[in-house]
């Protein structure tokens, strides 16, 4: 297998350090961004490197377009041209909707939608001349649906969907594809801090009856990383133990 140059925004923890250390035993570059976790990010580079891949480090706040540009630079520096990226930066503030503050709004659509919208535009070249170049960006079932407490988080993960139809109808002339996981509930700190009884309730009202480990998310995104994938584009993969059944 070719080796190819992959980075993955938000990858100190969580789906994004699965995603890393999958794409590791691929034996694929694989760039691993963080916004403060260094400890985190050493440790998923780490987990690159043992896979068989190999690692580095990269910070940028996602949401800061000049962080993201000189996070290009080094990447392109240490790698060359990028084949692969992830838009997986993610945060959740979680409150109904009529107590939300303009700032709550603005910082969750911040990270996922700007987040997006800066690494894309920055990789997007890379993404074009590759010969299989992906983009693969981290939704969530929330986007479909909603939920109570989450219309910050639920409209940044739907903007996804229309983002990643439309850079996959840009990038189609150039034989590249983009596409959208959606997961549902994944056993990571975003879910693990949830109260003991709303995790429970989370299972019970999913068909497999439990939560879904970041792993699972991790092959999903490598199937849609590799050639394996060449003719699916502009497409949502649901991965939620049939939540929304
Ligand atoms: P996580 O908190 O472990 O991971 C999120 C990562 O994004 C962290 O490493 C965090 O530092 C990073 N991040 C946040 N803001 C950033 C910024 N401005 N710049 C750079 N990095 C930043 O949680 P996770 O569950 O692994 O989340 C990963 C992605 O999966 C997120 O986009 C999340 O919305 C999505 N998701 C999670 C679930 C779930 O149930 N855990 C479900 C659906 C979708």
């Amino acid at each position: 297998m070719t080796a190819k140059t992959c980075v993955v925004t938000g990858s100190s923890s969580g789906i994004g350090r699965a995603i890393a250390e999958r794409f590791g035993e691929e034996g694929h570059n694989v760039a691993v961004n963080y916004r403060s976790s260094r400890e985190g990010a050493e440790r998923t580079a780490a987990a690159v490197e043992a896979a068989g891949g190999s690692a580095l480090i990269a910070q940028a706040d996602v949401t800061d377009i000049e962080a993201v540009q000189r996070m290009g630079e080094k990447v392109h520096r240490e790698f060359g041209s990028v084949d692969v990226l992830v838009n997986n930066a993610g945060i959740n503030q979680d409150v109904k909707f009529t107590e939300m503050t303009h700032e709550e709004w603005d910082t969750v659509l911040d990270v996922h939608l700007d987040g997006a919208f800066h690494a894309t535009q920055t990789f997007y070249d890379d993404l074009a001349a590759s010969e299989e170049g992906r983009l693969i960006n981290i939704s969530s079932i929330i986007g479909k649906g909603g939920n109570f407490g989450q219309a910050n988080y639920a409209t940044a993960k739907a903007g996804m969907f229309g983002f990643t139809r439309t850079l996959a109808l840009e990038l189609a002339p150039k034989g590249s594809t983009a596409n959208c996981v959606a997961p549902g509930f994944i056993a990571t700190r975003m879910v693990e801090d949830l109260p003991e009884h709303i995790k429970d309730q989370i299972r019970e009202d999913t068909p497999l009856g439990r939560l879904g480990t970041p792993e699972e998310i991790a092959e999903i995104v490598a199937f849609l990383a590799s050639d394996r994938s060449s003719f699916i584009t502009g497409e949502v993969i649901d991965a939620n133990g049939g939540k929304d059944l």
